[in-house]
């Protein structure tokens, strides 16, 4: 049998097998092998970038030279292009806009031979410090609404053959369908009940607990009720914030280390999955009037964690429900703490 769940942030629906037996090797993908050839991204490649648009670099060392921990450049060939005007224009009944945006790589590590999980917390937290420089100063941008920032861990999530660690920022004018939807939602929720809906869910599952994968002062990670693929992770601030740019200091360590320890269980009681990591963030606040007046206390923001471990088929592509042969609940048992 199987149980129709539905999303409370979103309003979609998963079908979500009910079974007590699954486990991990039950799925079958390829754990992540790297590649050896010439690498950009490697620290004394430096050169083979575009320059460098922020680093984190130890004292002495010079732009776009060795001597970074965390390294941000423009993609070289990017999907949108930061120079010129939006150009907002109709055709007949179609609107359009040219593909204005910022396509940055976001290089987490100067080592070839590590992963995300594999970084000290300092390091993470390197690249957590990254993450906010970037959407701080790309908000000083009146053209942008909105940075998607996304990572591709293993083929199976696309990430790029060179395979290189990394993360993926878009600056957008416009923001995307899938965050819009969780804005309306919470908003909604928000403005019948005068509560944040996040904060009203994690209190429950905090209570709950059969869901609660890792907790710590400042982050707690869930396997979401509705979740659409297996071993779907997200984690959430405790404290309510719908910007993640405002994170404080002792936030950016206790995010570095919940989100290495749980990218670790996957690792480890999963066989290291393919993933596409991504942060779920409010869009800048804009003048628009009236159109997301209450948005600092209606959403909050999160990390979404999406193993990549069975196909997208025609049933998800056609309907937009998910199937998940993996019930949340069991997930959470099964990402036990690494030993
Ligand atoms: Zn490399
Ligand atoms: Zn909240």
């Amino acid at each position: 049998m199987s149980q129709m769940r539905k999303d409370v942030f979103t309003g979609g629906w998963v079908v979500v097998a009910e079974t007590d037996t699954v486990r991990p090797s039950d799925f079958h993908f390829e754990r992540f092998t790297r590649e050896t050839t010439f690498c950009p991204f490697c620290e004394t490649n430096e050169a083979a970038t575009p320059p460098e648009v922020f680093a984190i670099r130890s004292p002495g060392s010079f732009s776009n030279g060795p001597g970074w921990s965390v390294r941000v450049v423009p993609n070289a060939n990017p999907r949108l292009r930061i120079e010129g005007e939006l150009g907002r224009r109709a055709e007949g009944f179609h609107d359009l806009m040219n593909g204005v945006g910022a396509h940055e790589i976001i290089v987490e590590t100067p080592r070839h031979d590590r992963s995300l999980h594999e970084l000290e917390i300092d390091e993470v937290s390197d690249v957590i410090r990254a993450y906010v420089a970037r959407i701080i100063d790309l908000e000083g941008d009146t053209r942008m609404r909105y940075v998607l920032i996304f990572k591709n861990h293993g083929e199976g999530a696309g990430a790029h053959t060179i395979s290189h660690s990394i993360s993926q920022l878009m600056a957008l004018s416009v923001t995307p369908r899938s965050v819009k939807t969780k804005l309306m939602v919470a908003r909604d929720y928000f403005a019948s009940k005068e509560r944040c809906l996040y904060c009203d869910v994690l209190q429950q599952e905090l209570r709950d607990r059969r869901r609660v994968i890792a907790e710590n002062d400042d982050f707690v990670t869930l396997a979401p009720f509705a979740s659409r693929f297996p071993f779907e992770l997200g984690v959430f601030p405790k404290s309510h914030s719908s910007a993640f740019s405002r994170i404080s200091p002792p936030q950016i360590k206790n995010l570095a280390t919940i989100l290495r320890d749980v990218l670790q269980r996957l690792d480890h009681a999963v066989g290291g999955p393919p993933y596409n990591l991504s942060l779920q963030d409010r869009p800048f606040l804009r003048r628009r009037e009236g159109y997301w007046n209450t948005i600092e206390d209606d959403f909050h923001w999160h990390l979404q964690i999406l193993p990549q471990i069975v196909r997208v088929t025609g049933f998800e592509w056609a309907s937009w429900f998910f199937y998940n042969p993996v019930p949340p609940e069991i997930a959470a048992r099964c990402l036990s703490p690494v030993p």
